[in-house]
């Protein structure tokens, strides 16, 4: 039986692909290894924390000697990586907490990896969940390949940046296993309430403003968060090592546009009045250093392993909706204490 350990597994994404493993993949072994920073929640995960091949592991990617005594212990054969800060807006304010988490943690791994699996590279392999952002940003047209150059521009995707070439660094000087996946913005169950699309479905419902960065012009490609757990299913299996992959919807809207259709969604699911959403749309001072537009081209995914989103953006939004208004309770746990002093400091001074 292989074990993988998948890092953040208790976050936004990591909990759609540890449950995707857990269920598709029963001949393996997932040890879920999260340090349960405000965004990570195993909650997200009560539907499958019995089940016989998932384990769960609280700890931080920051310490080394924690990561190179789980590898000793458990011997993975596999690390699938998500473990990250992930909010621009929070780099914004402590880019060194990025650095350690997103840098330090990643090199932990790879260190513990290339000391562990010595021997047996060809056995083994290291999968790095990365972010579009790393390529900065795009002026109307264009989009991003895996030949695009890097260029990022928060302390984001700068750290994130960073690690990606760390993890081609190990493969190439050491000769370690090694994949990349780069993906655009994902949206669905279990996200945060800090990032735009489950913010706008929180505040919308409380009638709350719902806060715009600029002019709402900002463009942005979304993917339906379980086709990005299928994606990196899909390069797990299949990839050859080495090979780096862009994961993306072929799906850009505008934050107003995209804002527009979730009050739309809204009101009809909350039987308002149409156009009662909408006026809580409230422009907020812009981010800093706010890329205008980001658009990933997934051919290389399509072509070679064959790879495609499977639903649309409509349908995708509308599910989620429907999933955060029957989860209310789920909601309420990660909006409650940190959260609102987090938000407060963000927003209300604008
Ligand atoms: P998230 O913030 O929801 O979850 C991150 C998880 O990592 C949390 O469970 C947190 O507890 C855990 N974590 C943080 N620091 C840790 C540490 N030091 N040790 C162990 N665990 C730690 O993030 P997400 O949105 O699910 O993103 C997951 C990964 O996917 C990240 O690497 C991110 O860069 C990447 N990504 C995200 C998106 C997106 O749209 N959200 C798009 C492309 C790529």
């Amino acid at each position: 039986m292989k074990k993988i350990i998948i890092t953040g597994g208790a976050g936004f994404i990591g909990s759609h692909v540890v449950r995707r493993f857990v269920k598709f993949h029963p001949e393996y072994q997932i040890i879920n290894l999260d340090k349960l920073t405000y965004a990570g929640n195993l909650a997200n995960l009560k539907d499958i924390e019995n089940e016989p091949n998932y384990k769960f592991v609280k700890g931080d990617i920051v310490d080394a000697q924690f990561i190179d005594e789980l590898f000793g212990a458990e011997k993975p054969d596999a690390v699938i990586h998500l473990a990250a800060e992930s909010h621009v807006d929070r780099s914004i304010s402590n880019p060194l907490e990025f650095v350690m988490t997103n840098v330090v943690g990643t090199v932990n791994l790879l260190n513990a990896a290339r000391y562990h699996w010595k021997g047996r590279y060809d056995e083994t392999r290291f999968y790095h969940v990365s972010t579009d952002e790393v390529y900065g940003t795009l002026g109307e047209t264009g989009m991003f390949t895996e030949e695009t150059a890097y260029d990022p521009h928060s302390p984001y995707s700068a750290s994130k940046a960073s690690s990606d070439h760390m993890v081609r660094a190990y493969q190439d000087t050491y000769g370690m296993d090694a994949v990349i996946s780069n993906c655009s913005n994902n949206y669905g169950s279990y996200h945060f309430p800090e990032k735009l699309i489950p913010l706008s479905i929180h505040n919308i419902k409380q009638n709350k403003p719902i806060p715009i960065y600029g002019k709402g012009e900002n463009v942005r490609d979304w993917l339906w968060v379980e086709d990005h757990a299928r994606a990196i299913d899909v390069i797990f299996h299949k990839a050859k090592s080495g090979e780096t992959y862009n994961i993306g919807g072929h799906n850009e809207w505008q934050n107003i546009e995209l804002i527009k259709l979730l009050c739309e969604i809204m009101d009809q699911k909350l039987g308002r009045e149409a156009g009662t959403s909408a006026k809580l749309i409230t422009y907020v001072t812009d981010r800093a250093g706010h890329d205008l537009r980001y658009a990933i081209d997934a051919t290389k995914l399509k072509n070679e392993l064959g790879w495609t989103p499977s639903i649309t953006f409509e349908e995708g939004l509308e599910k989620t909706v429907d999933w955060y208004l029957a989860n209310e309770e789920w909601l309420n746990d990660v909006t409650s204490g940190h959260y609102q002093q987090y938000y407060d400091e963000q927003y209300t001074d604008r």
